[in-house]
Parts: C-alpha cells; structure tokens; sequence
C-alpha cells in the first residue's frame, strides 16, 4: 500500500497553503485546521511538495 500523508494538528497553523498545492488531499475542517481529506488524492510530487511548503512542518509520510 502507498505511503499517506498526515498532518499533526497540534502543529497545523490552518495557514491553508497545503490546500491551495494539493487540494484534492488536504482541506481545511471546521477548525480551520488542515486534514487529509483523501491520501492519494494528489499524485505524490504534489504532496510532497505541501509537505515542503508548510511552515510549521506539520505534514509527515506514513508508511
Ligand atoms: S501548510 Fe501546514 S500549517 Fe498550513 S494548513 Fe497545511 S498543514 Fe497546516
């Protein structure tokens, strides 16, 4: 199985930016905090990518 993002939301600033790069993956709940709203649903250079945008770190693979 592929590797998922997730997302700490202890450290999750809800900055939106993961969304904007991949917004078939990531999304702002009602706490305007980020969540994984469908691992694969960017290919993975995308959420890579938000994972090396976020400021606060906050994005993680799980294998
Ligand atoms: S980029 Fe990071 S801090 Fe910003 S919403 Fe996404 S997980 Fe949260």
């Amino acid at each position: 199985m592929a590797r998922k993002p997730v997302v700490d939301q202890f450290a999750c600033t809800g900055c939106g930016t993961c969304a904007e790069i991949a917004g078939n993956t990531f999304a702002l709940n009602v706490d305007e905090l980020a969540q994984v709203i469908d691992p694969a649903g960017n290919p993975e250079s995308e959420i890579q990518e938000a994972i090396d945008t976020c400021p606060v770190e906050a994005i993680s693979w799980e294998e």
